[in-house]
């Protein structure tokens, strides 16, 4: 996924336009493979992973100008109403933080305050991820905060496979938009879905790993340390890893001293 999209940039090509036939034949595939997906016949190539799949599918621009600022990727979001979750949603929470940040938090999806504020991580994990954020030295305004999907599943339950497939696309331009050098995928979900891959939290966390060329280090989400804060001692020790990977890069919370 990494190699092509970074082909498709090289090639000066920043996204695709959607054929006017293409909208039915992409809810068709995304069907198809939510189904394989649940029934775990869902085989991902190098090439096409499921959220890369979705992502090159789903119609998410008819515009003849790709969005390039946050606001216009808000704007192209609209009163979405791509899946099933719009009909229980309160709000739809975008994201918040710095456009420039180098740090990125990537979360599974709102929960019941984040719904009402429509804000990400506002909740108890919320707070908890204010304090990690802290003790990096840095604040929520110089890093960006999102989640996989935008809008809270009924009660708190996983977010499903046609939701992300109409969501990601949003993620993926909000990552290309801001380009952080170091995204911090929060939990299990975050992780497995970031990385495509099916590995446990345990063995993903405190590494680096690739998502579009951003490195992703994943660690336990905050909602877990408060259930197991015995855990802090190592996502302290995956937050000193970031630290370190974005002193390498020079600067520091945000702006373009690193870049
Ligand atoms: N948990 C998440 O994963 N995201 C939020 O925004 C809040 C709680």
């Amino acid at each position: 996924m990494k190699s092509r999209l970074s082909w498709y940039r090289e090639e000066g090509i920043e996204y695709w336009k959607i054929s006017p036939a293409a909208p039915a034949r992409a809810d068709e595939r995304i069907q198809e493979m939510t189904d394989q997906k649940e029934s775990g016949s869902y085989a991902p190539t190098e090439q096409t992973g499921f959220v890369a799949e979705a992502a090159e599918l789903f119609p998410i621009t008819s515009e003849a100008t790709p969005p390039r600022t946050l606001a216009e990727i808000r704007e192209e979001i609209g009163d979405c109403r791509r899946c099933k979750l719009c009909a229980t949603r309160k709000n739809i929470v975008f994201g918040s933080g710095s456009p420039n940040a180098r740090l990125m938090f990537v979360g599974e999806a709102p929960g019941a305050d984040e719904d009402i504020q429509g804000q990400p991580f506002v909740g108890r994990a919320g707070q908890l991820l204010t304090k990690m954020i802290q003790a990096m030295g840095l604040s929520r305004e110089e890093v960006y905060i999102a989640n996989i999907i935008k809008c809270r599943p009924p009660e708190n339950r996983n977010p499903q496979p046609d939701e992300i497939a109409a969501c990601s696309p949003f993620l993926i331009k909000q990552v290309e938009t801001i380009r952080p050098k170091v995204i911090c995928a929060l939990g299990t979900f975050s992780a497995q879905t970031l990385l495509e891959t099916q590995q446990k939290i345990s063995a993903l966390r405190g590494k680096f790993h690739d998502y579009h060329g951003v490195k992703v280090l994943p660690t336990f989400h905050p909602a877990y340390l408060l259930r197991n804060p015995n855990e802090k001692k190592s996502v302290w020790e995956d937050l000193k890893k970031i630290m370190e990977e974005l002193k390498k890069e020079g600067g520091q919370g945000t702006g373009d001293g690193g870049r």
